[in-house]
């Protein structure tokens, strides 16, 4: 595709904003790099990710407008506060098939030099079942607790980038009812609440257009982690991950074959053309939407490859809209027909 492979090095270098006074081939006089840059992608620390997965399962099942969820997002919220992040709710009512329901998607931004913004995001609920104990170990708590140290990675760095980051976590992604279009319709579809609700946020707020790249980060902690790509996703957006992931050493992760999943809280910004990609392993995750999608599941060193690929990538997502200025993807509409 259109994306240059590079050596791992040469991340270090992708978050200056001016070139070197001298060439970079001058710097093969001495035996490594002058000044190098810090290493970004090594502060990702998968053992706090996976802290972050024990605290979230320590609360119990955390589905939309519960006193369990509540206690998820008083959580995530005070960690990213406490890596001097700006934290924001987005608060909203959802009509359910079990009725009204309250929720929030949780917001933290990480200023950029420019509007140009790019989202970094998961679900935080986990789906409701009567009669099981569902606690989502990679359902999403593997997906927050990666964002949550992204955040934090983030946080910590000094030079500002380029492009503004978000990190967004959607509340209601699950559908209340047990299949994913058992009820609802068309106009109101009972899942994705909070992605759909974010993106009329961001109509409202004029910031659909800025919003040039949306990662979604959804069941990665499996600890046989395998990525295939979403057929649905931006090709674009996805090859700048898959191909960083391999440049990383992660070609045993980030695989060809289709992982056919389609949906997700990634849809709705397909749907306003906003390119967005899907990190998923749903296939040949045996423990979905099961009582045994438990914390034995996970791995930290799963959430550590995603989350050193997701922070190395950054930067060249921003350097290729620059340069290529992609245009607005199609709508779900036009694709389907
Ligand atoms: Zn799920």
């Amino acid at each position: 595709m259109t994306v240059v492979l590079v050596a791992p090095l040469l991340f270090w270098g992708c978050p200056k904003e001016n070139p070197p006074s001298k060439p970079r081939a001058t710097v093969s006089k001495t035996t490594r790099p002058i000044d190098p840059p810090p290493l970004v992608v090594a502060a990702f620390n998968g053992e706090r990710a996976m802290d972050h997965v024990k605290k979230q399962i320590d609360f119990g099942p955390r589905p939309p407008d519960t006193e369990q969820l509540a206690k998820t997002r008083a959580y995530i919220t005070n960690e990213l506060k406490s890596y001097g992040l700006a934290v924001s709710l987005d608060e909203f009512t959802a009509k359910t098939p079990q009725g009204e329901k309250k929720m929030a998607n949780i917001v933290a931004e990480i200023p950029g030099e420019t509007k140009t913004l790019i989202l970094i995001t998961s679900h935080y609920d986990t789906k409701f079942y009567k009669d099981m104990s569902f606690v989502g170990a990679n359902d999403p708590a593997a997906s927050v607790g990666t964002l949550i140290e992204i955040g934090r990675v983030l946080g910590s760095q000094k030079e500002k980038p380029k492009a503004t980051y978000r990190l967004v976590f959607f509340d209601g992604e699950e559908s209340i009812c047990e299949g994913w279009s058992e009820c609802g319709d068309e106009e109101n579809p009972d899942n994705t609440y909070g992605s759909r609700h974010y993106v009329s946020q961001l109509h409202a707020r004029n910031e659909i257009e800025s919003t040039r790249a949306m990662i979604l980060l959804d069941m990665m902690g499996y600890r046989n982690l395998e990525l295939g790509r979403d057929p649905l996703s931006t090709r674009w957006l996805q090859d700048i991950i898959w191909q960083t992931g391999r440049a990383l050493g992660y070609d045993k992760v980030f695989l060809d074959r289709t992982e056919g999943v389609g949906g997700d809280d990634h849809e709705p910004f397909l749907a306003a053309g906003v390119p967005a990609v899907d990190i998923i392993q749903l296939t040949s995750y045996p423990h979905w939407h099961r009582a045994d999608d438990t914390i034995d599941k996970v791995s930290a060193q799963s959430m550590r490859i995603v989350g050193e690929t997701i922070l190395a990538s950054l930067p060249k997502i921003t350097e290729y809209i620059i340069k290529n200025n992609p245009q607005k993807v199609p709508s779900m509409k036009t694709i389907q027909e």
